[in-house]
């Protein structure tokens, strides 16, 4: 049996390596798991970039994992069996009253990035061994390939979006921005019964788009979305507005872009520098407006994220940009933060 994870980590800015710990002592309550790919998130690749430096270093970074399990711990449940893929819930204990009303994403426990005794910070993701405490792992279909088993955490997200949202089957459901959330949150979004318009303005992004079904997709540098997007609405406007980007421009084409009455915004992606929003309060109260945030996902969307892509009822093999071995880690983080790059994949 091997007793060494090799994993990717985060020394500096600019500076990813492959690193070599021994792998944990397994738990009661623990899983070995052979981890197969781990896609790089935005994240992983800002911090890479140097934009976020409230993230420490060294960071072994990397949730959005695929795996098999190896080996249990004694108390493990028994229908999870050596040999089946998993994918991984974001961390929570279970114990507290968030995680014991539902709400996992609100756990008091939850450490952030924590920081192990050998001194790596976060979940070693890039890692080709983890240790992994049993209650986090979702089965996936065996037939699903790894890198598409690792879009289980960016599913749940946008899902968790969705039911806050509560899209109505047969609204108006603009996205804007067709990045991998965009064209995951618009696959959700027809998948809930939306009809579904596309704001994009880079050329690659508005092709990907098409390539998934998607006809009214707005290309913004040639055209004025508010205009089109009621132009498509005999003139009413969008019924629900996804912002899968964050920026005060995007933000003012939203309001513009929204029905008069009771039309509802979420707000799933952050933006940085921080973006304004420009809305008095007594338009929300007369117009009976809708605004609302949402960020991570609970259990009960992580369950549908599972059955959403076990059943290929979204499509993200399009959203794979490439794929590179663990070696390469360095490589990959560097294609991951191309602007208007899918997601990168690391194969472990
Ligand atoms: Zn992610
Ligand atoms: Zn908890």
């Amino acid at each position: 049996m091997v007793d060494k994870m090799k994993f990717g980590v985060l020394i500096r800015a600019h500076q990813a390596e492959v690193h070599e710990r021994p792998i944990p002592e397994l738990g009661d309550n623990e899983v070995l798991i052979k981890q197969e790919a781990c896609n790089i998130c935005t994240t992983d690749y800002g911090q890479w970039m140097g934009l976020r430096e409230h993230q420490p270093y060294p960071m072994a970074g990397g949730h959005e994992v695929s795996g098999i399990v190896v080996k249990k711990g004694k108390n493990v449940r028994k229908d999870l069996y050596i040999g089946d893929r998993v994918a991984y819930m974001h961390y929570f204990c279970g114990e507290c009253d968030a995680c014991r009303s539902g709400y996992t994403s609100d756990c008091i426990n939850n450490p952030g990035f924590p920081k192990w005794p050998d001194g790596y910070y976060g979940f070693f993701g890039f890692a080709d061994y983890n240790v992994k405490d049993a209650k986090l792992l979702i089965k996936m279909n065996k037939d699903l390939p790894p890198e598409q088993a690792g879009f289980l955490e960016p599913v749940s997200t946008v899902i968790q979006g969705a039911k806050r949202i509560k899209i109505i089957p047969g609204e108006t459901v603009v996205v804007v921005g067709a990045g991998t959330m965009g064209l995951i949150n618009a696959q959700v979004a027809r998948l809930y019964g939306g009809r579904v318009i596309i704001t994009e303005m880079m050329e690659r992004k508005i092709e990907k788009a098409r390539k998934l079904g998607f006809e009214d997709v707005i290309n913004i540098s040639k055209e004025d979305p508010a205009k089109k997007v009621k132009e498509l609405t005999n003139g009413k406007g969008a019924d629900v507005i996804i912002m899968a980007v964050g920026n005060s421009k995007a933000n003012q084409q939203a309001l513009d872009m929204l029905k008069k009455l009771r039309g509802k915004i979420l707000f799933f992606a952050a933006g940085f520098p921080i973006p304004e929003l420009k809305i008095s309060s007594n338009d929300i109260h007369y117009r009976k407006m809708e605004l609302i945030g949402t960020y991570n996902a609970d259990i009960d969307s992580f369950f549908d994220a599972a059955e959403y892509l076990n059943k290929r009822l979204i499509n993200v093999q399009p959203l794979i940009e490439e794929s590179f071995p663990l070696e390469y880690i360095q490589k990959a983080f560097e294609i991951a933060s191309i602007p208007g790059n899918y997601r990168v994949s690391v194969k472990l």
